[in-house]
């Protein structure tokens, strides 16, 4: 059953008949004022993927999807259906993730993010067509239902809703909409789809849809049902899925891309600064041949460095970072230093990012429920290396402090 629920963790970020390959960045008009502009000591690893890529892992996030530092604000739009009429209030639907979802971001954005969730119509809007009339399943595309579903709700919502004031859209959907969560799960984005329908002159572009609810019968619903949605709106904010047709076996439980099902979960590093959460004075890039030491602070600790990255080329590389219990990340088993490959190359679903298992067919160290189990001992701990010896590359665990911080000796060999 474990097992069964884990598989159907998965949400989909699909591709739009806009097609975020299609986003090209503005010319240099936003340059400075951007992410764009990241200290030249990190140049070679700022590494961005080839064109028609439709959602990579590159830095900088093209434009068209949403902001992701400073105040965002959310409108929430509650919808039924006549063939799926609501039966509780749709204020109790949006408090299932709502206060959840702006502490989440908070907690991950060390402050940067402040997520406010609001919802000027505290009714549902009930769509004009009933839910099977809109064709939705999983991986649906954006072509014809879902637009018509979008076009339905702005005409239902925009007497009461101004959409120029909002940077991103959540459609909670009543919950007995659709099939249950553990069989299909629906919830959805599209992002950075700039032929979306448009609204109060802006296009409706970046729209998170939920679906259901994510209950395993575990008991935990009420603490951890609403990771469908920071999981949702990362897609809203240019992050990739990385999952893959195998499930959790990329990135295991390192990052609420990988698996929103479960106890809770944080992102990688490499997310943390394309999200712009954390600084360039907190990352390096580990350019010099020979050994270098870095100190490295844990994650979930505001301030201090976070995350080192070791270019391979100008597509890949490695992200190095010490994850431990505390913050978002509650199911810890084995604090250490976590070593995984990123591909800008690589899109949505195809395994962007993969995480090095220091300890191969162990079974892992936790058996949470919906927790990807190999992974979860992935991390490297004092002592321990990891070896690429294609690239010449050697991350050691070379120690750690009375403070909980590590020390780590990377050596290129070119
Ligand atoms: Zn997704």
């Amino acid at each position: 059953m474990a097992a069964l629920a884990a598989v159907t963790a998965l949400t989909l970020a699909v591709s739009t008949a806009a097609g975020n390959g299609r986003l090209t960045p503005e010319p240099t008009k936003a340059a400075g004022a951007t992410p764009l502009s990241h200290r030249s000591t990190l140049a070679p690893c700022v590494i961005s993927g080839p064109s028609g890529v439709q959602m990579s892992e590159g830095i900088p996030t093209p434009s068209g999807y949403a902001r992701s530092t400073g105040t965002v604000r959310a409108l929430n739009l509650m919808i039924d259906f006549s063939d799926a009429p609501a039966t509780g209030s749709a204020l109790d639907r949006l408090a299932e993730f709502a206060p959840q979802t702006r502490a989440w971001f908070a907690t991950s954005s060390y402050g940067k993010l402040d997520y406010r969730p609001e919802a000027p119509i505290g009714e549902w809007l009930r769509m004009p067509q009933s839910f099977r009339a809109y064709g939705i399943e999983r991986g649906a595309p954006f072509e014809p239902g879902y637009r018509e579903l979008v076009e339905d709700i702005v005409a239902a919502a925009d007497p009461d809703v101004d959409f120029s004031e909002y940077d991103l859209v959540n459609v909670l959907v009543t919950p007995n909409a659709g099939p249950s969560a553990l069989d299909t799960v629906l919830s959805v984005t599209f992002a950075g789809n700039r032929e979306a329908p448009v609204a109060d002159g802006v296009p409706v572009a970046n729209t998170s849809f939920v679906y259901s609810r994510q209950d395993d019968g575990s008991g935990s619903y009420a603490e951890t049902g609403y990771r469908v949605l920071p999981h949702e709106n990362g897609h809203v904010f240019g992050l990739p899925d990385l999952y893959t047709h195998e499930g959790g076996g990329a990135v295991g439980h390192w990052d609420i891309m990988s698996e929103d099902w479960g106890v809770d979960n944080d992102l990688l590093g490499w997310h943390k600064w394309k999200l712009g959460w954390l600084e360039d004075t907190q990352v390096s890039c580990a350019t010099t041949p020979g050994t270098t030491e870095y100190t490295l602070t844990p994650l979930p600790r505001r301030g201090g460095a976070k995350l080192v990255f070791v270019p391979v080329d100008s597509r890949t590389g490695y992200g190095i970072e010490l994850r431990v219990r505390g913050g978002n990340d509650a199911i810890v088993c084995r604090p250490g230093i976590l070593v995984y490959r990123v591909d800008t190359a690589v899109d949505t679903g195809g395994g962007p990012v993969r995480v090095h298992d220091s300890q191969r067919d162990s079974g892992g160290c936790t058996r949470s429920p919906n927790v990807h189990a190999e992974l979860s001992d992935a991390t490297f701990v004092p002592g321990e290396a990891f070896e690429d010896t294609r690239s010449g590359i050697r991350i050691k665990v070379a120690g750690a402090d009375m403070e909980g911080n590590y020390q780590v000796q990377v050596t290129r060999r070119r």
